[in-house]
């Protein structure tokens, strides 16, 4: 960054899990000219077509759990788990402000307000002591979000979802085969979902997947997934409420890329694990950088590896030292628009202007709305102090990286680290200059 030779300059291995298999796979489903094969109303397509039911059973059975049920996005899933637990006008959702917007957005879908509780410090997932000082009596699930693939504490999450009568919905999406106490997330809570886009550890190109151990549960999202409307009168579905549907639909030829992918998941999670345990040990010795933890009797799976940096000890400010790293390193971009390394993670959501506008009017000026939720910055100060000043992310311990890419990786961060004082004289000249 201040002129010199970089660490590496050769490209870093692509992540590509899509292969023959997947390829096979395509084509025969391209053969039999099925590309998708539900049906909007009461009859025996209403389920979807062959690969989506295989792709299903197979999730079911490799997860641990009663129900598995196929859709286009772990957006639409969450969607239609607020609807499956019966929440609508008047009601509030606990979520977390740490994570990608959909989370918070699926309660007002329904007319619902999102309560943002606080996260904890080490882990970034919500905190169940700030989810409990949120509860009112219009509380009605509580959403957390197993956030860079690390689980939540959920032990003390349903014991205060049983105190209050409320449900949990497990957001998965970065999380596939991450464990609490020997069990999979996604099987703990009342409901949980999975994305398969593009970026997370397996990928259908786009689509999510939903679990769940309650009857009740997995019919109305098989309704909401699939025009509900038109189907709950042939189904004699008793209990209609909020089985309005949509149309969430796995094709065909992304389930059957799914079947190929899950059977990849283990080794590709295995990889991951053993690279970032490297690299957390040795980047773990430098002082002011906090590695990860992972919290006994849990399994993190890390879609992102998230360390801390703390300015204080370390002596320059965290944007500075990861512009440093990254300079050492390729141009590196996971997704078009996304760098490997960044820094803050994910900004507090309730800052955006949907919040700060309160523009989901209907959820809000609700006439069966008897709260007044707040979005004030400030309002969770842990998650405003990871993203503003000591959160910093990177995906260099994907699958794909060798030993011999990891040291470089290693090599970089020691290289500024033996510089560190050059970099506090930039630093200080960059913030005179204003
Ligand atoms: C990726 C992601 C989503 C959205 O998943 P899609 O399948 O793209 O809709 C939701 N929540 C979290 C935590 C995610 O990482």
């Amino acid at each position: 960054m201040l002129g010199g030779k970089p660490v590496r300059t050769e490209i870093f291995p692509h992540s590509n899990s899509i292969g023959e298999e997947e390829k096979q796979a395509v084509i025969r489903v391209l053969e039999s000219g099925n590309l998708s094969q539900y049906v909007g109303s009461w009859n025996k397509d209403f389920y979807g077509g062959p690969s989506v039911r295989q792709f299903e059973k197979d999730w079911a059975e490799f997860l641990g759990v009663e129900y598995s049920i196929a859709v286009n996005s772990n957006t639409s899933g969450l969607y239609a788990c607020i609807g499956a637990c019966d929440i609508g006008p008047g009601d509030e959702v606990i979520v977390s402000p740490y994570t990608m917007t959909a989370g918070a957005i699926a309660p007002l879908i329904y007319g619902a307000v999102p309560v943002f509780a606080d996260i904890d410090e080490d882990i970034f997932c919500l905190d169940p002591k700030s989810i409990e000082e949120k509860i009112t009596p219009r509380t009605k699930a509580i959403l957390v979000v197993h956030i860079c693939g690390h689980p939540t504490d959920m032990d003390e999450v349903m014991e205060i979802a049983g105190r209050f009568n409320l449900k949990v919905i497990e957001d998965c999406a970065q999380s596939p085969m991450s464990t609490y106490k020997g069990k999979n997330v996604g099987t703990i809570g009342d409901v949980g979902i999975f994305s398969l886009n593009y970026h997370k550890h397996i990928h259908t190109g786009e689509g999510g997947m939903i679990t769940t151990n309650n009857p009740v549960i997995a019919e109305k999202v098989q309704l909401i997934r699939n025009h509900g409307e038109a189907v709950v009168e042939g189904k004699k579905t008793a209990d209609i409420y909020n089985t309005f549907g949509f149309n969430y639909r796995m094709t065909e030829m992304e389930a059957a890329v799914g079947i190929e992918q899950l059977k990849k998941l283990p080794e590709l999670i295995e990889k991951r694990i053993s690279n970032a345990n490297y690299l957390s040990k040795i980047l773990g010795t430098l002082p002011g950088i906090i590695p990860p933890l992972v919290k006994e009797g849990c399994r993190h799976v890390y879609y992102q590896q998230a360390f801390k940096f703390k300015k204080e000890i370390a002596g320059v400010g965290r944007n500075t030292f990861v512009d440093a790293v990254k300079a050492e390193l390729p141009v590196m971009r996971l997704r078009e628009s996304t760098p490997i390394m960044g820094t803050g993670f994910a900004p507090p959501l309730y800052l955006q202007p949907i919040y700060q506008q309160r523009l989901h009017k209907c959820s809000f000026n609700c006439p069966r709305y008897e709260g007044n939720v707040s979005y004030e910055r400030g309002l969770c100060p842990v998650t405003e102090r990871m993203y503003f000043e000591e959160v910093f992310t990177h995906e260099y311990m994907r699958p794909t990286f060798t030993k011999y890419d990891l040291e470089d990786v290693i090599n970089a961060y020691m290289k500024v680290y033996e510089n560190l004082s050059e970099l506090k004289e930039y630093e200080a000249k960059k913030f005179l200059a204003g």
